[in-house]
């Protein structure tokens, strides 16, 4: 079953209501939809000394790998064929450029943010990070 950009919207909206922000008051949500059809969702996790504060695309990204089934071929690299970004006091919510690196890190081929009126707007994952430096990198 594919997942629409809306139902991964929708399920990065879920995730935000499920935030830890007591200090920034700005809840938000991601939800990744993997090549295989699974999704996964991750929140914002905020802490006092602020520095460690972790965004939910990277809180999605931990439990896409915490929680895979099988680890085989591609360097046991998950693929993620869409991020969706909600922030529940702000629209659009673009993912930080920690999030873009580690977004890329597993491929990531689109990010899907809300545009006017919610309607989802998906961005080619390469306009956002360009000149990535990945695992090909090295
Ligand atoms: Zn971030």
């Amino acid at each position: 079953m594919t997942v629409s950009d809306a139902e991964l919207l929708d399920l990065a909206r879920t995730a935000a209501g499920n935030a830890y922000a007591p200090y920034s008051g700005f809840p938000v949500g991601a939800a990744l939809l993997l090549d295989d059809g699974r999704t996964v969702t991750g929140c914002n996790v905020e802490n006092a000394s602020y520095g460690l504060t972790v965004c939910a695309e990277r809180t999605a990204a931990g439990r896409m790998i915490a929680e895979r089934e099988e680890v085989d071929g591609d360097g046991c690299r998950p693929h993620i064929v869409a991020a969706a970004v909600v922030g529940l006091k702000a629209s659009p919510c673009h993912p930080c450029g920690a999030c873009h690196q580690v977004l890329g890190e597993f491929s990531c081929e689109r990010v899907i943010v809300e545009g006017p009126s919610g309607v989802p707007v998906s961005i080619d994952f390469r306009d956002l990070l360009p000149h990535a430096f990945g695992p090909d990198s090295l």
